[in-house]
């Protein structure tokens, strides 16, 4: 990291944008979501008692259950996937995902540096090497059009492998992340993916009810990867799934989900080195539930984005990020960018909002500036960095679109 260098960009480009007022921005985002406002809360209105209570008078709470085999044939409806297999979180799902790809210990997988921990340790999971990618100012996500420069100059064809030149291992899979809920441009990565001869793994973690092109996100690639954790748009309580798009594939992923436990009467016979990833029933009875309810939640996160672009319309050195013209966002978390990278201002406007009760976060902080991945392979990262220092995501609760 090299702030001086952040600070003299900053120092640049004040002279054409005006710093944003932090006093300004607390006051926007009061006149949308009141006084006070957590980041991100879930909320239980439907049905969500009647199914978990369900599963502790029938005793069915844990790894067998009805709920389970509802929980994924909703989401596989929903996403439009062959099979959607559940797990207990989605690092989980995403290590699965991999796993399914092909990626081997070895391999360098491409992915975001500008995303959350789980996208890289999964790669790690699997022996194989993270690799960071740049992002694109149009979708937050892996820029396919400098990806796909950085890979013809670093890149090699070995057969129906592409071999990183500089470290002599092969790049296996790309690995984007629709961030905050917004779609990565699909079909450009895809046509990278197959020009370079990787595999597309998505972690849409954060893309539960967002669509690429009218089709909804994680069924694009070879595989991918969802989350229910307690702060995402639909919560488990803490789960995840994958998202397989063969029969093959989804039998697998319930195999080695489940400790590759082999079909039998009463004998406990394992077949490979399985995981013990399931979801428990009782947190697939909450997912039903939340399910049930995603079309309100994404009519009210819109409504809520709408409501924050006009308030931050007239206040001057911010504005609120907008989905890509080919996706319809699910606005997981709202992103408020300062037009200018300034890592000074950011940290007074999450001083101000915090603060005065609205619960605001900066973006994570970038996998390459974090020690155990400081040394891993990399590409230019100009814009990564530059919306590490303008991005501040303020709270977006679906009630507060209500
Ligand atoms: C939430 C999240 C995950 C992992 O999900 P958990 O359910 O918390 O394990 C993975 N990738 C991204 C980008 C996420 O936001």
């Amino acid at each position: 990291m090299n702030p001086s260098s952040d600070r003299s960009v900053a120092g640049a480009r004040a002279l054409t944008f005006p710093r944003p007022e932090p006093a300004r921005v607390v006051e926007a985002i009061r006149s949308v979501a009141g006084d006070r406002a957590a980041l991100h809360e879930p909320e239980f209105a439907g049905n969500e008692r009647e199914y978990v209570l369900e599963t502790i008078d029938s005793g069915w709470v844990s790894s067998v259950g009805s709920y389970v085999d509802r929980f994924e044939q909703m989401l596989a409806e929903i996403v439009g996937a062959d099979r959607v297999v559940a797990t207990g979180n989605g690092t989980a799902a995403l290590h699965i995902a991999l796993l399914l790809a092909g990626v081997r210990p070895g391999d360098e997988v491409l992915t975001p540096a500008l995303t959350f921990i789980a996208t890289a340790n999964a790669v790690t999971y699997c022996g194989a090497i993270p690799h960071f990618v740049d992002a694109s100012e149009e979708t937050l996500g892996v820029d396919p059009i400098a990806l796909d420069a950085y890979l013809t100059e670093v890149g090699e064809r070995r057969g129906d492998e592409l071999i990183n030149r500089r470290t002599g291992r092969p790049i296996r899979a790309v690995l984007p992340m629709h961030t905050f809920g917004h779609p990565v441009d699909l079909d450009a990565l895809l046509a990278v993916a197959e020009r370079h001869a990787i595999v597309l793994v998505e972690d849409a973690a954060e893309s539960i009810g967002s669509t690429y092109k009218g089709r909804h996100t994680g069924a694009f690639g070879r595989v991918g990867a969802i989350s229910f954790n307690g702060n995402k748009t639909i919560t488990t309580g803490g789960g995840g799934a994958v998202i397989c798009t063969d029969p093959e594939m989804g039998r697998r992923a319930k195999h080695l989900t489940t400790q590759a436990k082999v079909a039998s009467r009463w004998e406990y016979i394992h077949d490979e080195i399985g995981y013990n990833y399931r979801l428990p029933n009782i947190n697939a009875a909450l997912g039903c539930a939340q399910l049930e309810q995603l079309d309100g939640f994404i009519v009210n996160k819109r409504r809520l984005a709408a409501r924050y672009a006009e308030a931050f319309a007239d206040v001057g050195g911010v504005h609120l990020f907008r989905e890509p013209s080919f996706a319809r966002s699910n606005y997981w978390l709202n992103v408020l960018l300062l037009d200018a990278p300034d890592m000074a201002r950011r940290d007074e406007i999450l001083a101000a909002t915090n603060e005065a009760g609205l619960t605001t976060r900066p973006v994570w902080r970038l996998m390459h500036r974090l020690p155990m991945y400081a040394d891993h392979p990399r590409m230019p990262l100009p814009v990564a960095e530059s919306l590490e220092a303008r991005i501040v995501n303020i709270p977006s609760s679906a009630h507060l679109g209500r």
